[in-house]
């Protein structure tokens, strides 16, 4: 990519993981799934505990950015022995930040063990399922007063952490003008913006061929969030299975995206394509893209273009 600063970055689960991101090249963590902490029977992880994980990632990762996502549990991801009030549809459900926010304590440990093992690297906090700005109003008045009894207690931390929210459900894209006054940055979660956007479970089979990425809703979703982010200069990644799909990395160089966050092994294939292909040409691409009608018919372009203009045989 020429001219443009990419970041290609490794999503993690477990802090031990940390050490091998490095040698897949990655150039930070995109996103560590704090929920691995809390995948234990009956109690929730204590700020000690959260804080030796948080601190293990941040010292193997260096000067490099660390984003970890605060806890996402619900819907798709339960806890063992955590009985959640039985949702009709999870999904739609308690889940993620809706969670959090009703349970503060469980949010107030978590940003309290973050804030903590600040101090030992380059931490990025994350919020997920975001829906609109009322969360945030709530999330910035827990933070505040986190960082007040931090600093009553005289524990050290870095106050100017960036804070920034996951882009999974359609009302966070479609007001990303809005939130991004508020955040310091966007990470386009497509794994849930495409299952919100297209009503298709992402975990159900029988409805796994409407579940498409290309679709021009998804498209005009991701595109209006990274102009808005872009509008308000905070930047976007992207953390979704999506960003590891080589087949997508034009589409999202063309709209504008700053870093993508995958996988640890899918990282040097995608180190390679975003090397070869120029900021103007992937543009082009995708405007070319614009007219086009249905996700297959997108997805037909994306591949053609990829045969001509990758030649894979020799990589
Ligand atoms: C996503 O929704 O794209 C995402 C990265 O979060 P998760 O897969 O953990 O829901
Ligand atoms: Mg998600």
């Amino acid at each position: 990519m020429d001219g443009k600063r990419l970041s290609i970055e490794a999503n993690i689960e477990v802090p031990e993981e940390a050490e091998g991101v490095l040698a897949h090249g990655a150039d930070g963590i995109g996103l560590f799934r704090s929920e691995f902490l809390f995948i234990q029977p009956n109690r929730f992880p204590t700020e000690e505990e959260q804080l030796a994980a948080y601190t293990t990632v941040l010292t193997a990762m260096g000067r490099r950015a660390v984003t970890i996502r605060t806890l996402d549990l619900g819907g798709d991801k339960v806890m063992p022995g955590y009985h959640f009030a039985p949702d009709s549809n999870p999904l739609l459900g308690w889940r993620a930040i809706r969670f959090c926010l009703a349970r503060p304590e469980v949010l107030k440990t978590q940003l309290r063990a973050l804030l903590r093992a600040s101090v030992h690297g380059s931490l990025r906090i994350m919020f997920p399922l975001i829906s609109g700005q009322g969360e945030l109003d709530r999330i910035a008045e827990i933070m505040a007063e986190v960082k007040g009894d931090l600093t009553r207690e005289g524990r050290p931390f870095r106050a100017d952490v960036p804070t920034g929210i996951m882009i999974e459900v359609p009302s966070a894209a479609l007001t990303s003008d809005i939130l991004a006054a508020r955040a310091d940055f966007f990470s386009i979660g497509t794994n849930d913006l495409i299952q919100y956007t297209l009503a298709v479970d992402r975990g159900n089979e029988k409805v796994a061929y409407l579940y498409e990425p290309f679709h021009p809703g998804v498209l005009r979703l991701i595109r209006m969030t990274i102009e808005n982010a872009h509008a308000r200069g905070i930047p976007v990644g992207l953390c979704g299975e999506l960003a590891g799909d080589p087949l997508a990395t034009v589409v999202l160089l063309g709209l504008g995206l700053d870093s993508f966050s995958m996988g640890p092994i899918g990282i040097p294939l995608i180190k390679r394509i975003v090397r070869s292909v120029g900021s103007m040409e992937a543009e082009a691409f995708v405007r070319s893209l614009t007219p086009m009608k249905s996700g297959l018919e997108i997805e037909h372009a994306v591949r053609g273009w990829m045969e001509d203009r990758l030649d894979f045989s020799s990589w």
